[in-house]
């Protein structure tokens, strides 16, 4: 039996882990469940799956879940509430699944403790890939992708050796906003950037995935999982979202990872690798599907993959000074303040003032990303930006 803390249980990810791991009772036991203020799930999870850790990262809420479940498990508060649950001495697995940086030090912590990772939060990497990769070599736990395309590549590479890869193709669906052109895009709103073609997500990541910025972030996810250059990782817009991507060999041969878009198939791979579980859900019919398509992502229209694949290139805290600027792009985007292409504008300005550092450390992961925000809401006052 694995025994599971599932961190950001409330959420998207969350949930569909507690789906699956509800379907398969006799495999999974829930020893510690993390969120950020959702009282009343976090109340009902407890109910159900009896964790001996809760943890609400918001403090203000601590005393209400406390007099809800005070009596079921014991009830942690704040970031080193979260630590706690990641690092639950019982738990060999950790599905990482918060949201933004926020994610960073709960999954670092966990590694550090020698938990294996689920790791939906691209974040960690995205702000602190080489670190995290080296405490995952260091303390000989595995890093199992949820992210589609990643558990995709995964699969496709299966146990490949590493000179062997010649390219990887990262799939795309290419957004709400695919076909609209850059005119167009000055006018859309929060509500038709919500409007996401394949996927149900969290409202942060259907944004970033209307921007692109979603497949720019898990480029630099692929760069640091697979240990692979960003020369060699090609963004492949694919509408259906039916190939979850694929790798390219030396031989030229192509093996690419097929199904419907259904998030709790590489959830419940990370889960139970390197077994495979039956599901109940709808299989993918070909023939129904009758044709798949692929095209060129436009990088200009797009500018915010664009951006990611250069802070890739310039160094790591450049890619810490890019999530730091998303995350308050997709903000104040949410809340009406800037427009869907000052997003990508205002990263660029951000980005612009940035001075490469080398060999970052996790505290500087932390001051950088405090840096990056900062500049962007100064950046966002002054005004925006064409
Ligand atoms: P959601 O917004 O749906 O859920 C976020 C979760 O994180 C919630 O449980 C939330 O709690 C919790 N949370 C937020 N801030 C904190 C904090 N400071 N401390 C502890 N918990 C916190 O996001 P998603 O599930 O969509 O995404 C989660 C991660 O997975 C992201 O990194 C995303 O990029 C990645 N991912 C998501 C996919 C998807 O299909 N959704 C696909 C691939 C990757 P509360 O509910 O209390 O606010
Ligand atoms: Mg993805």
């Amino acid at each position: 039996m694995r025994v599971i803390s599932v961190l950001g249980s409330t959420g998207s990810i969350g949930t569909q882990a507690l789906e699956v791991i509800r379907e398969h009772k006799e495999e999974f036991r829930i020893d510690a469940i993390a969120a950020h203020s959702n009282v009343d799930l976090l109340e009902a999870q407890v109910r159900e799956f009896r964790p001996k850790i809760t943890a609400v990262a918001e403090t203000a809420k601590y005393k209400e879940l406390k007099s809800r479940v005070g009596g079921l498990t014991y009830v942690a508060a704040g970031q080193e509430g979260v630590v706690e649950a990641a690092t639950c001495e019982s738990c060999d697995t950790v599905v990482s699944a918060i949201v933004g940086i926020a994610g960073l030090i709960p999954t670092y912590n966990a590694i550090i403790k020698g938990k294996n990772i689920a790791l939906a939060n691209k974040e960690t990497l995205v702000t602190a890939g080489r670190i995290i990769m080296g405490e995952v070599k260091r303390n000989n736990v595995k890093m199992l992708p949820v992210d589609s395309e990643h558990s995709a590549i995964f699969q496709c590479l299966a146990n490949s050796k590493h000179n062997e890869i010649s390219k990887i193709i990262l799939t795309a669906s290419g957004g709400p906003f695919r076909t609209k052109t850059l005119k167009e895009l000055e006018n859309v709103t929060v509500q038709d950037a919500l409007k996401h073609p394949n996927w149900s997500m969290g409202k942060k990541i259907t944004i970033d995935s209307a921007t692109l910025m979603n497949k720019g972030l898990e480029v630099i996810e692929a760069r640091w999982l697979f240990d692979i250059m960003p020369e060699s990782i090609e963004v492949c817009i694919h509408p259906q979202s039916i190939i979850h991507s694929a790798v390219e060999f030396a031989d030229g041969a192509i093996i690419a990872q097929l199904g419907l878009p259904d998030m709790k198939i590489p959830i419940q791979y990370a889960l139970t690798y390197p077994e495979r579980l039956s599901t109940s859900g709808e299989r993918l019919s070909l023939t129904s599907i009758g044709k798949l398509t692929f095209y060129k992502p436009d990088t200009e229209k797009f500018k915010c993959l664009k951006l990611a694949i250069k802070a890739l290139k310039m160094g790591d805290s450049a890619c810490v000074v890019l999530n730091g600027a998303n995350e308050e792009a997709v903000k104040l985007f949410l809340s009406g303040k800037i427009s869907f292409l000052d997003i990508g504008n205002l990263i660029e300005k951000t980005l612009d003032k940035h001075k490469t550092v080398k060999n970052i450390n996790i505290d500087e992961v932390s001051a950088l990303d405090k840096w990056s925000r900062e500049t962007f809401i100064s950046l966002s006052e002054v005004g925006c930006c064409k």
